[in-house]
């Protein structure tokens, strides 16, 4: 730096920009704005003495620093950056007592959703048992009124077969036994 092209700062302050010049690295003579804003809220010296005492490679972020704050206080010279830290901190309560409305909202229509299901799945399973008790109640119906007189039928027909086979098996298994005694005379 330095030389035939001086720096932001020492064009501004009108002075020779030295070859170990603090300000050159981070106010580029093509930013004139960058300087001029900083000078008038801190001052170049008071800048100067702020980058003395950081160490070099921390200084590029504390000029950036610098420039924000200066920009600030020049926007808003009662609160500077403290007015933009305090409006964004306010946003951000506001968001998340948004977002946390809105997760319980969620919440609630979930457990709705989980109820109304709930609800539907009983219905369907009341439906169900519905169908199976009238179905055991028409096989009831059928059984007691059909059925079972039927079933009586049939067993008493059985029963009066088995009876009527039982007779004649009793008259054919119980031939008068021809005697020995006549067979052999
Ligand atoms: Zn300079």
């Amino acid at each position: 730096m330095g030389g035939s092209s001086p720096c932001a700062s020492c064009k501004l302050l009108r002075r020779r920009c030295a070859k170990n010049c603090i300000f050159a690295p981070y106010f580029p003579s093509d930013d004139p704005q960058r300087f001029a804003i900083v000078h008038k809220v801190f001052g170049a010296s008071n800048v100067s003495k702020m980058l003395q005492e950081i160490p070099v490679h921390q200084r590029a972020d504390a000029v950036s620093s610098l420039v924000y704050e200066a920009n600030a206080r020049i926007r808003d010279p009662v609160y500077g950056c403290v007015g933009a830290i305090s409006y964004l901190q306010s946003q951000v309560s506001q968001l998340q007592m948004q977002l946390a409305m809105a997760q319980a909202e969620i919440l609630s229509i979930k457990q709705q959703q989980q109820v109304t299901e709930l609800v539907q799945n009983q219905e369907m399973i009341l439906q169900q048992v519905d169908a199976v008790v009238d179905h055991e109640d028409d096989e009831k119906e059928k059984s007691s009124f059909v059925n079972f007189p039927n079933y009586n039928l049939s067993y008493l027909q059985q029963y009066f077969n088995f009876a009527a086979s039982d007779a004649t098996a009793n008259v054919i298994q119980d031939p008068p036994i021809p005697k020995r005694e006549f067979l052999w005379a």
